[in-house]
């Protein structure tokens, strides 16, 4: 048993990152490499010696990083984080997660308060002049939630025309900005921290729509009772990245090849949070963009 682990262990993840031992771990689960050995001075030698993690995240996300009555945190994000601490021999009770809303994922990575931010971080040249990406790992796209019994508002280009209909979104988002071209003025967008506020304005009625990317909206919906929907199509495009320190070429390239070399556990890491929630699509590692 010990021997077919190790090999199986090894043809999927250790071998390939040169890594000097075999792993633990059963099934699809994040594999934990035992001693895994890096160059000296890389970020991955210095995580993989300390034999712990820092991973910004959401902690109010359904299927991507939401906080538990518990305490724990669960989500897609959160087990891509897994896989990536696990290649460093980085059990996952070794992770500390810090909250990292949207607006402070650039700061957070910059003051060196995290090793790396997984959290729904969509890889754009604005941001690529402060932080390194690795991935994309998923590809999102921008959509609307209303509550389900509104009938006038079916896509962005109905939102000029209804003024009255309050726009809500998360200050340094993407589609905080990408939604202002479809509204009437700039007092028709709601601004907060955080989307579970807005998820919350919706219920309450202070706001009528709230925008973000369509698998952050479908983790709402889904925790809704069937109170919101989704409407219009998706009108942006959001590829995912792993935020790390700017210029930390090997490691953004030693994330790219961990999670080329853990597809199993990937697919798993999907089909087990935001894969389940109905309207979402299966996960399909996207091909890496060069590291720089
Ligand atoms: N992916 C978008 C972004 O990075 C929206 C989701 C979020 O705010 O985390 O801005």
């Amino acid at each position: 048993m010990g021997q077919r682990r190790f090999s199986f262990t090894a043809g999927l993840a250790v071998a390939a990152l040169s890594l000097s031992a075999c792993g633990s771990g059963s099934g699809d689960a994040p594999k934990v490499a035992a001693k895994p050995s890096f160059d000296a001075g890389t970020t991955m030698a210095k995580i993989a010696a300390a034999g712990k993690l820092k991973v910004g995240t959401k902690f109010d996300q359904p299927g991507f990083g939401l906080k538990g009555l518990d305490g724990k945190l669960a989500g897609f994000d959160v087990e891509v984080a897994k896989i990536i601490a696990g290649a460093m021999g980085v059990t996952a009770e070794n992770i500390e997660y810090v909250e990292s809303p949207s607006k402070v994922r650039e700061e957070r990575i910059e003051k060196g308060d995290v090793d790396l931010v997984a959290a729904t971080y969509t890889i754009n040249d604005k941001r690529k002049k402060r932080v390194t990406f690795a991935g994309p790992y998923y590809i999102a796209g921008q959509q609307l939630m209303v509550k389900s019994d509104n009938t006038k508002i079916k896509g962005p280009a109905d939102l000029k025309a209804n003024p009255d209909q309050k726009v809500c979104s998360v200050t340094g988002s993407t589609p905080a900005e990408q939604i202002k071209p479809y509204l009437a003025s700039d007092a028709q967008l709601v601004l907060f921290d955080v989307y579970d506020k807005c998820a919350n304005a919706l219920r309450t009625g202070q706001v009528q729509v709230v925008t973000t990317d369509n698998v952050i909206l479908l983790g709402f919906v889904s925790k809704s009772d069937k109170a919101f929907k989704l409407v219009g199509q998706q009108f942006t495009k959001e590829p995912y990245g792993i935020g790390i320190k700017k210029g930390d070429v090997k490691f953004c390239e030693f994330i790219n090849k961990t999670l080329k070399d853990n597809k199993a556990a990937y697919n798993k890491a999907w089909s087990d949070t935001a894969g389940k929630v109905e309207g979402a699509s299966p996960a399909k590692l996207p091909v890496a963009a060069a590291c720089a």
